[in-house]
């Protein structure tokens, strides 16, 4: 331990640390998250600073964080060339707590497993180091103050002393953690590279992981390397020749050198003024959020909310629907990703949007957060049902716009007609809205039709919109209902979805006009009245064979009935009003089978 003045942390900051330490230690990862974040924050002061006083950068202009992980030692090291803290900094900051509302907020803790989790979630700080490390060093160099260092086991004191080794950071500031004994998986490279890509890739600033590298060069070669590295590295220095006891001259070398990794190279689109930025942009930026190479978008919107809740956005649809889509209703569905500032925070959350709509793929990044440890639960559910109520107000937006092509809007359909019909089940709210954008096989055309238009090609008199349920559009057509009502010029919707017809009777009507199954005994046409004469007499001259087919299917049927809904076939079994259509009994016996 360094040699220097003893202070005791503020009975808060124990406090924090506990609750931190107690709530986080399934999730101790979050550390690097909070550095790099620090460091970032820490980046963008300096800059800042530099646009008054460009000479603030002095010496040091290069703005970056770089990790480095020391094996032997166990030690790893998180560098910014930020703004640095003078002693005085190192004191306050890493010591006391700040924030007004953190100290109200932990008085409000009550150790509720909800709080808990929820600060699990959002900016957590410093402290969190101590999840994974058993010591920590904190060196620090401010413009306006000499270097630093801070250190704490955590307990419940912590030493500044000045550094002994002089100014050597320039500028900025290295946290070197001393892992605990189990936290072994962060002297891993790969490990900390996942880290950063999945918390941090769309910080600002570049964010590098020191590693160190071997290659075999030819003996003329190394001389060269040193100065000028032959592949793509900017700061490979040859550290150590092996092999060095190889006395021939000729023979290859192999040595070994640090290089400092790239690991945030994919930009926020999202915080960019839309009109700078191109289609090709926005195909690229897809695969990079929805983690899928090669994939590309059906349509995106981006977009910008204020009031409650000031987040910035942009929502993908797919070009092809996940395929295991509906298998995934059940669980969490993982398409909305929570960023305060560039930072992630959460993607499991369900709060965000409905289950109809978890095809989409989205990132919201709010300029506050949403959820701060200083704030409380219930104002935290009132943000995430804004930041909802605007996703949803978007998708339709962009539903609106996709369907003015209907050619164009069929292969949205195509892919995502069926997670419309989930839409009327389960979001009673929005139901009658969904509807005008679900699209059906119809007599009319190949094409698909709206139900809006279907409305305005109705018949004179005709109070119904029929539709007829099957496994396909063909076998609709052969129904010798379809085609009675067809030969009277009326439109049929082709139903041929499993839940088309439990959507209807959730709908019941569309603009006041109540769907009529055309299979249904019930079925009236409007044009009834013409002879009820005739019908009387032609039940009387056909009693005798109604008399034999109902003694014949005895068992089997409920009625036997003359009926004019036929055109050229001889007969038809109907469904009654209450009972279940065919196409209902096969989906009852799908689900049995299930
Ligand atoms: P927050 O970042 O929300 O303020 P933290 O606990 O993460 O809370 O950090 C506490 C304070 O310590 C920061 O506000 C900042 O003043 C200071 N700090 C932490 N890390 C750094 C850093 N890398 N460079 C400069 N200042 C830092
Ligand atoms: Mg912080």
């Amino acid at each position: 331990p360094i040699q220097g003045e003893k202070y005791q942390f503020q009975t808060e900051v124990s406090r924090l640390m506990s609750i931190v330490i107690n709530s986080l230690y399934k999730t101790p990862e979050i550390f690097l998250r909070e550095l790099i974040s620090n460091g970032s924050d820490a980046l963008d002061k300096i800059r800042f600073r530099s646009l008054t006083d460009p000479a603030a950068l002095g010496s040091n202009p290069d703005l970056k964080v770089t990790i480095a992980v020391h094996k032997d030692q166990r030690i790893v090291t998180i560098t910014d060339t930020g703004v640095g803290m003078t002693k005085e900094d190192l004191q306050k900051n890493l010591g006391t707590i700040a924030k007004s509302g953190t100290s109200e907020f932990l008085e409000t803790m009550s150790g509720d497993k909800a709080d808990m989790d929820l600060i699990g979630k959002f900016g957590v700080g410093f402290y969190s180091v101590f999840l994974v490390a058993d010591k920590v060093r904190v060196t620090s160099k401010n413009n306006d103050d000499d270097q630093y260092i801070w250190e704490s086991t955590a307990v419940d004191d912590f030493t500044i002393a000045k550094d002994p080794a002089g100014n050597t950071l320039g500028r900025g500031t290295q946290i070197a953690i001393h892992l605990k004994e189990d936290q072994d998986q962060y002297l891993d490279d790969k490990r900390l590279q996942q880290l950063v890509t999945k918390y941090s890739e769309f910080i600002n600033f570049p964010i590098y992981i020191r590693r160190t590298k071997t290659k075999t060069v030819e003996p003329e070669a190394t001389k060269e390397s040193e100065n000028k590295d032959s592949d793509d590295s900017e700061e490979a220095v040859v550290e150590e020749a092996k092999d060095e006891e190889s006395k021939d001259k000729s023979a290859p070398v192999t040595v070994t050198y640090e290089e400092d990794d790239l690991m945030n190279s994919n930009k926020p689109i999202w915080i960019r003024d839309p009109k700078t930025i191109t289609q090709t942009e926005y195909d690229e930026f897809y695969p990079v959020l929805a983690r899928e190479p090669g994939a590309s978008p059906m349509a995106y919107s981006h977009f910008r909310a204020e009031g409650e809740v000031e987040f910035r956005s942009i929502m993908y649809v797919p070009k092809e629907a996940p395929k295991d889509l509906f298998q995934r209703l059940d669980n969490t569905h993982a398409n909305v990703k929570l960023y305060v500032k560039r930072v992630f925070i959460t993607d499991d959350s369900k709060e965000f949007l409905p289950r109809w709509l978890s095809f989409l793929k989205v990132v919201v990044d709010a300029e506050d957060a949403p959820l701060n440890v200083s704030r409380e639960t219930v104002q935290s559910n009132k943000s995430i049902k804004s930041i909802s109520k605007h996703l949803i107000k978007k998708f339709f937006d962009l539903l609106k716009q996709l369907s003015q092509d209907e050619k164009k809007y069929a292969a949205f359909i195509k892919e995502y007609g069926t997670s419309l019909k989930l839409g009327v089940l389960e979001d009673g709210a929005n139901m009658r809205k969904i509807a005008r954008f679900i699209r059906y096989h119809s007599s009319h055309s190949d094409d698909y039709t709206s139900l809006e238009a279907y409305v305005s090609r109705m018949k004179k008199g005709q109070k119904h919109i029929f539709f007829f349920t099957g496994s396909s559009v063909d076998e609709i057509k052969q129904s010798p209902f379809v085609e009675s009502l067809l030969a009277r010029g009326y439109e049929v919707l082709y139903m041929h979805d499993t839940v088309d017809e439990i959507v209807l009777t959730h709908l019941a009507n569309f603009e006041g006009k109540p769907f009529q199954n055309v299979a249904k005994s019930d079925l009236k046409l409007g044009d009834e009245e013409e002879n009820k004469e005739s019908e009387k007499e032609l039940e009387e001259k056909f009693l005798p064979l109604l008399d034999w087919i109902k003694a014949t299917l005895l068992n089997d049927i409920d009625k036997v009935r003359v009926s004019k809904r036929l055109t050229t076939s001889p007969a038809a079994l109907v469904a009654s009003d209450f009972g279940w259509t065919a196409n209902m009994e096969r989906l009852m016996e799908g689900q049995a089978k299930a």
